[in-house]
C-alpha cells in the first residue's frame, strides 16, 4: 500500500468566514476542478461539468441549493443552455438504465433533451429564474385601501421526493401596507415559488415570505389546497386525496374576525369557481 496524502480542497476546507478563496487552485489527481473565471464561460473551467463548476462555487459561498431553493444568482441565461446539455447526457444514461431503446424507439428518441429542457424552462424554472418584478404602488393617500385582499392562484408544482406533479390552489391573503403591488404580481410569485422541488409545508411558507417581501405587509395569510402526484399515481394510489395547508401572519393570526373573513372568501372563492 502507497501512502496517499491528503490534499486539502481549497473550496471545501477553506476558512468559512474566509470568502475569498483562491480564484485557481490545482487539480487533486484525476479528481475534477474548476479554474473559475468571472462568468465560467468555456475558458471559466477545463475538466468536469458547468453544473460541477457551479455546485462548487455554492458550496464554497455557503449557498444552499436544495430543490426549494432560488438558484438564480448563480445561473445565467448561457449557464443554462449549457447546463440543459449537461442534463440531456444524464438523461440518457437513466433511459440507458431503464433499458429503453432510445435510438429506434420513435418516441424515446429526444426524450433525454425534452425531460432536460422540461426541467430546466417549465417544472423546476423557479429555480433558475430571479424573482419576478413585482412593481410596487404607493397605498397611503388619505383614502388609502384599509381592506381585505384574496388572490386565487392556480398552481402547478413537483414534490421534491418523487419528482411527481403537485396540482392545486393558493388562496393568499393580505391587509394591505403602504404599498400595492399589481393583482397578477400575486399569482407570478406564487408560481415563481411552486416551479421548483417543493413540500406543500414550505411552498405555503415560500409564498407567504415572497408576498411579505414584495409588499412590506406583515398581515399575510396563505391557504393551499393540492392534489399529490405521488399519492395518487404511486403507493397509496388515492385517487381523491387533499392536502390542505395554512399559513397565518400579523391580524390573520392573531384576529379571529380577520381569520374567518379571510376563510369566507376562500369560500365564496369556490362557490365562484369549484375545483
Ligand atoms: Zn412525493
Amino acid at each position: 500500500m502507497t501512502n496517499k496524502e491528503f490534499t486539502p480542497d481549497p473550496v471545501f476546507h477553506s476558512d468559512i468566514d474566509n470568502k475569498f478563496v483562491a480564484d485557481e487552485y490545482k487539480p487533486l489527481g484525476k479528481e475534477v476542478y474548476i479554474k473559475a473565471g468571472e462568468d465560467m464561460s468555456d475558458k471559466g473551467y477545463q475538466e468536469g461539468t458547468l453544473a460541477g463548476a457551479i455546485r462548487m462555487r455554492m458550496r464554497r459561498d455557503n449557498k444552499r441549493f436544495w430543490a426549494g431553493d432560488n438558484i438564480s444568482d448563480y445561473v445565467t441565461d448561457t449557464h443554462k443552455a449549457r447546463l440543459i446539455d449537461e442534463a440531456t447526457l444524464a438523461f440518457e444514461t437513466v433511459l440507458d438504465s431503464l433499458l429503453i431503446d432510445r435510438e429506434t424507439d420513435p418516441n424515446s428518441r429526444g426524450t433525454a433533451k425534452r425531460l432536460a429542457k422540461m426541467y430546466f424552462n417549465e417544472v423546476m424554472a423557479g429555480r433558475y429564474e430571479p424573482a419576478p418584478d413585482a412593481t410596487a404602488f404607493p397605498n397611503d393617500s388619505a383614502d388609502r385601501y384599509e381592506g381585505m385582499l384574496v388572490v386565487r392562484s392556480e398552481l402547478r408544482s413537483m414534490c421534491s421526493h418523487h419528482h411527481q406533479p403537485v396540482a392545486g390552489v393558493a388562496y393568499i391573503g393580505i391587509i394591505a401596507a403602504q404599498k400595492l403591488i399589481g393583482l397578477s404580481k400575486y399569482t407570478r410569485i406564487a408560481q415563481w415559488c411552486a416551479r421548483r422541488g417543493t413540500l406543500q409545508e414550505e411552498l405555503c411558507n415560500d409564498i407567504a415570505r415572497e408576498i411579505e417581501k414584495a409588499t412590506d405587509s406583515e398581515n399575510i395569510a396563505v391557504y393551499i389546497q393540492a392534489t399529490h402526484g405521488c399519492c395518487e399515481n404511486r403507493g397509496i394510489m388515492a385517487h381523491s386525496s387533499l392536502t390542505q395547508t395554512t399559513v397565518l401572519k400579523g391580524f390573520f393570526k392573531n384576529d379571529p374576525g380577520a381569520k374567518k373573513e379571510f376563510f369566507d372568501n376562500i369560500k365564496m372563492q369556490q362557490e365562484f369557481a369549484p375545483r
